[in-house]
Order: structure tokens, then sequence, then C-alpha cells
């Protein structure tokens, strides 16, 4: 067992008076499942919540949730920057492998990225700001944890640009599927026949664009989902843009919004993204305004944390995502009530001061932090 899974299996037996809180990944959910005997892209859910509850968790929230509220803010976003014409192309995705790769490689091409924080980063900021307040519980008393479908995850919990408080992280421990199902194994958990369970709320009710982050494109589509409501004032009369889907490595369009052409590009490889980003380097200057780049494999579904090298296996967690969203009531995040609750309650509007300290973030210019770590000198110095 992972020493991840070891603390956190200590946490439990130890809780004491801590609350403890638990936020899960999309990509999880089609994917634990094939850990503990389940058919690959069976959606385990119900069974995980249920697990997590005999466990001990106190309150069970869904990153769905904080995708919802990303989604928001960075159609917002969108829509400003098509309008100025400036910024443009907007980079989007919830990929940490991918934002450290342009601080450490590419720093003068970080204006070009959402500003917005992930959507594990942003529920678990919400979590320790609203949710804490308004529970009036003592941060000190909070212990958040973060079921993701990969490593990299751990190393975005440990940047201090996505907390929200200088000496305290938003998030506390992050297990990846793989670790979470040996903490399942271990602390002899009956998976199979656990009750049904349900998330909390209000962070744990979501739209079905929440829900299609897990895949290459969903971060798009999702955005593009509610970015058509704040142009048009209405919602799209089909919500699937099956042409931003991308099983592939890359795939471009091209998308209409009024009066707004859209050339599109997403993106599951750095190595693909590489001629794109110098062209920018060089020229300033790039045919697409919106790109969504993502590390693994289909995305998050193919995570390290859950990793496959089967495509029939990612095809069947991909399908399990797109069903997912199907069942949603509310399939763009705007249509979710309780993201509309959230801002009239707390955040008063898209882009508020409040919205910026808490939603979005800041990237650094890791160049030099390489460059004092890392040497390559050929041919070798004496
Ligand atoms: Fe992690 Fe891969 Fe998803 Fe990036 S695309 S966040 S590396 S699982």
């Amino acid at each position: 067992m992972t020493k991840a899974a070891e603390d956190v299996i200590n946490l439990i037996k130890n809780k004491g008076d801590k609350i403890l809180t638990v936020q899960i990944a999309p990509a999880v959910r089609v994917a634990l499942g094939e850990y503990l005997g389940y058919e690959p892209g069976t959606n385990v859910i119900g069974n995980l919540i249920g697990s997590l509850r005999q466990l001990g968790f106190n309150y069970i929230f869904d990153t769905n949730f904080g995708a919802d509220i990303t989604v928001m803010e960075e159609a917002a976003e969108l829509v400003e920057r098509l309008k100025t014409n400036k910024k443009l192309p907007m980079f989007t995705t919830c990929c940490p492998t991918w934002y450290t790769y342009v601080e450490r490689l590419y720093p003068e091409l970080i204006p070009y990225l959402s500003t917005l924080k992930s959507p594990q980063a942003v529920l678990a900021s919400i979590i320790k700001t609203y949710f804490a307040e308004k529970m009036k519980i003592p941060l000190d008393r909070l212990v958040h944890v973060v079921l993701a479908p990969c490593e990299m995850k751990k190393e975005e919990a440990r940047k201090k640009e996505i907390w929200v408080y200088p000496d305290q992280p938003n998030i506390d421990y992050v297990l990846t599927t793989k670790e979470f199902a040996e903490l399942i194994q271990e602390m002899k958990i009956d998976f199979k026949n656990m009750p049904q369970g349900d998330f909390d709320n209000p962070l744990g009710i979501s739209s079905g664009a929440g829900a299609i982050f897990a895949t290459t494109g969903g971060v798009m589509e999702a955005v593009v989902r509610t970015a058509y409501f704040l142009i048009t004032g209405k919602d799209l009369k089909k919500f699937e843009i099956t042409g931003i889907r991308n099983a592939g490595l890359k795939r471009e369009g091209s998308l209409t919004i009024a009066n707004f052409k859209i050339d599109i590009l997403t993106v599951n490889s750095l190595h693909e993204i590489t001629p794109i980003l110098n062209e920018l380097k060089t020229t300033g200057k790039s045919k697409y305004e919106f790109i969504e780049v993502m590390n693994c494999p289909m995305g998050c579904i193919g995570g390290t944390g859950q990793w496959t090298a089967d495509k029939e296996i990612l095809a069947k967690r991909r399908a399990a995502i797109f069903a997912y969203d199907k069942e949603h009531s509310a399939r763009a995040s705007h249509q979710n009530e309780y993201v509309k609750q959230i801002y009239k309650e707390y955040f008063e509007r898209l882009g508020s001061k409040k919205a910026r300290q808490i939603l979005h973030t800041q990237y650094v210019d890791r160049s030099e932090e390489d460059a004092a770590n890392f040497t390559c000198e050929f041919p070798p110095k004496n």
C-alpha cells in the first residue's frame, strides 16, 4: 500500500473531533470499479459515496460541482477575450501537467492561459471558505481529502498559487483511484453490497457539463455550452457538441456563436501542442481562438492514477462519462440551481472581487527554478 493510502487510513482511524470532507473527480467513478471486480466503464458512484460514509467522512462533495463553477467563470473570460480580441487563443485545461509545462518552458505564453483554477482546486477553495464559514467549522478542524485520477493532482495540491490562505493548503490529502481501491480493500469495505449513497449539498449537485471534464474535449464543450448562453441569452438546442470531442491526439474545428467565429483545437499530447506554442511564441499569432490541452490519452480517464494502455477500456470509460452527462437534468453549468444559489449567496456575480480571489489563480514563470536545478552541457566541463 502507498504512503498516501496509509496516511488517509490513519486519518480515518484517528479522526477525533476533526470534520472530514472529501471530493470525487469525474474520472474516478468510471474507473474505480475495475480494481474492485466490475466491468470496465461501470459507473460506481453510488457505492463509492456509500463506502465513504461508512469510512466516516462527514461531507461528500462532487468535483463536478467545482467544474460547473470553473465553467461559469471561464465562459465569461472567453466571451470577454472574444469581444476585445485580446489574449487569444485562450488555453483551457484542468491538467496541472500542461500548465506546469507552460510555466517551465513557455512562460511568455502564460497570459494566454485561462486564469481559472482547476475544478479540483475550485471546489477545495470553496470548501475552505464558503462551506467552512456557512457551517461555522474552524479551519483547524476541517480536513479535506481529494480522490483524483492522477499523481499530478498531488503536485497541484501543493502549489501555493491555488491556496486561498497563504499558510493553509486547500487540500490536505490526495488519493489516486488505485490508492483508494487499496484503501477499500485494506479497510475490508464490502463495496459491492454497499447501500447507494448521495452527495451532500449544496456542493454535490452538478450538471452534465461538470461530468464531461473527465475526457478530452469535455472542458471546452462544457465552456461552450455556457458561453453560448452568455452570448445569445438562450440555451443550445442540442447540448452534445460532438465535433469538439476528441478520441485521438489532436482535433481541430470551427464554431460559430452569433457574430463570433471560433477556430478550436483539442489536444491530449504535449508533443502535438509544441509546434503551436512555438508559432505563438515566435509570431504572437495562432490560427485558433480557443485551445484545450490535456496530457493523458483521452484526458483524465487515462490518468496515471488509473492507468491503462488498453484503448477498449478507455473507450468504455469515455462512453460511461457521456452517458452520465445525459442522466443529469441540468446539462449546462449555468442551469445548475446550486450554482445560481452560491453566486446569489456568496460570489454575487461572475468575475466579482470575491470570485477572483477564491476561484482564479496566477501562473508563475518557473523557467529559472528549473535552470537552477538542471544543467546540460555538451561537451561536459572537466
Ligand atoms: Fe492528470 Fe492526465 Fe488529467 Fe492531466 S490529463 S490532470 S495528467 S489525469
